[in-house]
């Protein structure tokens, strides 16, 4: 019989690389944490109709890669693509900013979307980001920057360049808009077939495309930040000056857009050299329409997402050692039959502070030890007849007797010497 396999686009992360997971998920909510935000936790799957308009019905995520599906009812329901119509959702449902100047919060988990399946582009992925609701001030576009920068350099993911760019806001960008209509028509020859529809209902995601038939007309098409208003020209000018003296390196990106609709004013991506084509670890911007376009009174908003399967191909491409998981275990066993009995008792107790594992059978020592060290134990502790116990290093392969009452005491100074000769070993 055939075997059954993860689902197309759908990845198990297993022991061996969980552990990294575990690490940057650490310290995604310390970082959190130290900034202000709180966890939020949305359902896996809402009604399609938040998605289509939040997103924009015309988007690539709400035309092609959503996973839609009636319910028993005939009810339509969507996974969800990404984190901010939720987490907007939820704020107008929970009238989370009653008394509140900014509500600051964050999500992680998995998403869903539809895409072809290749290298970093996954159809069940995941992601992290913020949402900053309430306040149109610069200073909440400057400090997602921030919070996102902290974290992939606390996760030790450099050097990373932060584009920076803006979209302006309903007041500006119609002119623009037909500004590069016109520009694009001009050019439609060398646009692919997607941008030719682009163009007339979206102009502004040509200058997203990826496609380099349409890199030229792309690089020369005018750029929305010579066509900003004042206000927004203003904005624009604050996030820039707080980032320079916040000592957060960016670039100004001229034709940065961003492939879902509810962006205003500010846009921005971190990228990381090492991922060519898809160096985007993440990016975000300001949505001050957003939660007005969802039933809820005018409310501006600022946020990021990141994709951590990005983020773990990158580090892993550096080979950053992001080693928390290796606390040394403990692995009990007996020597002689009558102390058989007496190994459940003690690996629980074990387990009330540390990592352990026990078995019953008696084997000869060599085997013992194999075993021991094949399961990845830094301590050994074998029991005898009478309660004698032994205590082994698996590093140095020291050995001494214990008494059972100074067991947890013996242990500790045991992984302590052991952490500390790690640490020597890897600083050399
Ligand atoms: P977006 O919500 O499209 O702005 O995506 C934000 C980040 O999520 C991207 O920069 C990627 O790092 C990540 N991401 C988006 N789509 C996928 C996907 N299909 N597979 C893996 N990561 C993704």
């Amino acid at each position: 019989m055939e075997r059954f396999r993860e689902v197309r686009g759908t990845k198990d992360l297993r022991p061996g690389e969980i552990e990294r997971w575990h690490y940057l998920e650490k310290i995604v909510r310390t970082v959190m944490d130290r900034y202000g935000y709180l966890e939020i936790r949305t359902p896996m799957f809402e009604s399609t109709e938040l998605f289509s308009r939040s997103i924009g019905s015309d988007t690539d995520i709400v035309q092609k890669e959503m996973y839609t599906f009636p319910d028993r009812k005939g009810r339509s329901l969507t996974l969800r693509p990404e984190g901010t119509a939720s987490v907007a959702r939820s704020y107008l449902q929970h009238n989370m900013g009653r008394g509140k100047a900014v509500t600051k919060l964050y999500y992680m988990g998995p998403m869903f979307r539809y895409e072809r399946p290749q290298k970093g582009r996954f159809r069940q992925f995941h992601q992290f980001g913020t949402e900053a609701i309430g306040s149109p001030a610069a200073w909440y576009d400057t400090e997602t920057i921030s919070v996102f920068y902290e974290i992939l350099d606390a996760a030790g993911l450099g050097p990373l360049t932060v584009r920076l760019g803006s979209v302006g806001d309903p007041g500006c960008r119609p002119a623009y808009t037909s500004l590069l209509k016109e520009y694009l028509r001009a050019r439609s020859d060398e646009l692919c077939g997607n941008c030719k529809e682009r163009m007339e209902k979206n102009p502004l995601r040509v200058l997203d495309c990826k496609n380099r038939s349409c890199g030229g007309a792309i690089e020369s098409a005018p750029s929305l930040l010579d066509h900003l208003c004042e206000p927004c020209t203003a904005h624009l000018g604050e996030v820039r000056s707080t980032l320079e003296k916040g000592g957060i390196p960016f670039e100004l990106d001229r034709s940065l857009v961003r492939g879902l609709d509810y962006y205003s004013r500010t846009v921005f991506e971190i990228h990381h050299d090492e991922l060519g084509a898809q160096s985007a670890l993440g990016g975000g911007g300001r949505y001050d329409g957003l939660l007005e376009d969802l039933g809820g009174p005018p409310t501006p908003g600022v946020g990021f997402s990141a994709g951590m399967e990005r983020i773990i191909t990158v580090a892993e491409s550096l080979e950053i050692e992001w080693d928390g998981g290796d606390e040394p275990m403990i692995y009990v066993a007996p020597v002689e039959e009558t102390a058989a009995g007496d190994v459940f008792p003690l690996v629980r107790r074990l387990r009330r502070r540390w990592k352990t594992e026990g078995v019953r059978e008696v084997r000869n020592l060599k085997t013992v030890l194999k075993r021991a060290s094949r399961a990845g134990a830094g301590i050994v502790l074998l029991l005898g007849a009478g309660g004698a116990l032994t205590v082994k290093r698996m590093d140095t392969g020291d050995e001494t007797g214990v008494s059972v009452d100074h067991l947890e005491e013996e242990v500790e100074d045991l992984r302590k010497a052991i952490a500390a000769r790690r640490s020597e070993e890897r600083d050399s």
